[in-house]
């Protein structure tokens, strides 16, 4: 038992979905709120900052703004600060740099008292002494809270066969020096991040220096969807109707969604191809090797350097090649909530794969009075808007409202011009 009075909310993690929550709670009066963070300050995939690479949603999506754009934290707001609205406005760009989007979450984060970094949350369990959950946190010890908020978002995916032999793209930019001077290169994956990868090693290697491969199991170099309604699948409007869903034929959506969120950005392909075209000036082909259906699924290392085994999806034949190094952009995956949930035990609700009962309000069904929320943990019942910068002010300001049990944030009734369901 603890003196100190439970916290009305704690946030695990933080990344941009629970600064989006720490963001809106901030002017709420009277709510004692605390988000912990085991790495040192903010930092948004600091291994992905190339050089060129935009965020893939408007500006719009910082972390309040869908929701109150008269906050004091919103991307307009941290410009001001920086006395740059005049160039923003002038530079017409309603797409923003990806280091400019972590330069603003960064700046936010040094406007908020409630965050702690250098703090890890080990596990969660319940204390029917206190009636509250119970964090046991590195290096502070126990931290009580009636509602408990877990954003620790995704962790790099590497297939079996390349695990200990390739670079994770998340560690690209520390790596990016040796492999542009590596002779033989090897890209797998053909989501956003392997063709921002491709793209830099492109234009980074001089010709002649040998080949340039990239492999991807998927059929095709496929762009993402970026049409305007079918953006709108992107929207509280579709995700609530993706929630109502049987759970069967929620799990047959989601991989049959891929080219929503596993693609690539028109704009890349087209950098991509018109830097290959400009190389094929004069005559001859540049020495890159673009693969699509074809799946790595061996790996070893000898002497003359790393020899991946090949299989056609379509064709079904196999074959080796033979590379000096081989960067794996094969996306990102849910963290394991496993340990540090695992004390909550059959206090958790859960579906027929095991898996966690989210609710509307991104509430974990249990049987104990305080209130469990995930957020970017929920893409088995909320669909692949789960991890979209969009969706992340609505998100919290929904988690808001259903800790104060009042609405703080009024939130819009309709969202989308598409009809979803009947
Ligand atoms: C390179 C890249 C670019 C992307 N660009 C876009 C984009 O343009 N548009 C878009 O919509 N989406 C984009 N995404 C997808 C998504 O928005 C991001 O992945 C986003 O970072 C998800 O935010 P999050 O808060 O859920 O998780 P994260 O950003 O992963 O943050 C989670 C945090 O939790 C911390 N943590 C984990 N465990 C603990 C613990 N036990 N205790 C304390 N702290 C812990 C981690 O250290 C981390 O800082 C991108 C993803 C990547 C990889």
């Amino acid at each position: 038992m603890t003196n100190a009075a439970p916290h009305d909310l704690v946030g695990v993690g933080i990344g941009p979905a629970n600064l989006s929550l720490a963001a809106l709670a901030d002017p709420l009066d009277g709510l004692h709120v605390a988000f912990f963070e085991q790495e040192s300050a903010f930092r948004w995939h600091p291994g992905l900052m190339i050089d060129g690479a935009f965020l893939q949603v408007p500006f719009l999506a910082d972390l309040v703004s869908l929701v109150d754009p008269t906050s004091q934290l919103s991307f307009l707001s941290y410009l001001r600060a920086h006395e740059r609205l005049y160039p923003f406005y002038f530079a017409e760009k309603f797409h923003i740099p990806r280091t400019e989007y972590a330069d603003y979450c960064a700046w936010v984060s040094r406007r908020l008292a409630s965050l702690r970094f250098d703090q890890q949350v080990r596990t969660i369990r319940w204390s029917t002494v206190d009636d509250a959950f119970e964090l046991d946190v590195n290096p502070v010890g126990r931290v009580l809270a009636r509602n408990v908020v877990i954003g620790i978002g995704t962790e790099p995916k590497t297939p079996a066969p390349l695990r200990g032999v390739a670079v994770h793209s998340a560690d690209y930019l520390p790596e990016r020096d040796r492999l542009v001077a590596t002779n033989d290169v090897t890209v797998v994956g053909s989501g956003q991040s392997g063709a921002e990868v491709f793209l830099d090693l492109l234009r980074a290697r001089g010709s002649g220096q040998g080949t340039l491969r990239w492999l991807t199991r998927t059929p095709a170099f496929a762009p993402m969807e970026y049409s305007k309604l079918g953006l709108e699948q992107f929207t509280p409007d579709y995700t609530r109707f993706f929630h109502g869903l049987d759970e069967p034929v929620r799990d047959r959506l989601v991989p049959a969604q891929w080219q929503l969120y596993k693609a690539i950005s028109a704009e890349t392909i087209a950098e991509i191809y018109d830097e290959l075209y400009r190389r094929t000036v004069g005559g001859g082909w540049p020495d890159v090797v673009l693969a699509p259906a074809v799946e790595v699924v061996g790996a070893t290392t000898g002497e003359r350097g790393i020899e991946l085994s090949l299989r056609h999806v379509q064709q079904g034949g196999q074959t080796t090649v033979t590379t000096d190094a081989v960067l794996c952009a094969t996306g990102y995956q849910e963290r394991d909530l496993g340990d540090l949930i695992g004390p909550l035990g059959t206090d958790l609700e859960r579906d027929e794969a095991g898996r966690l009962v989210v609710d509307a309000d991104y509430r974990v069904g249990t049987s104990r009075s305080g209130s469990l929320y995930v957020q970017n943990a929920e893409r088995h019942t909320h669909g692949v808007g789960a991890p979209d910068l969009g969706l992340i002010a609505w998100r919290a300001a929904t988690i808001l409202n259903s800790v104060c049990g009042k609405t703080v944030y009024p939130l819009p009734e309709r969202t989308a011009f598409t009809t979803f369901g009947l």
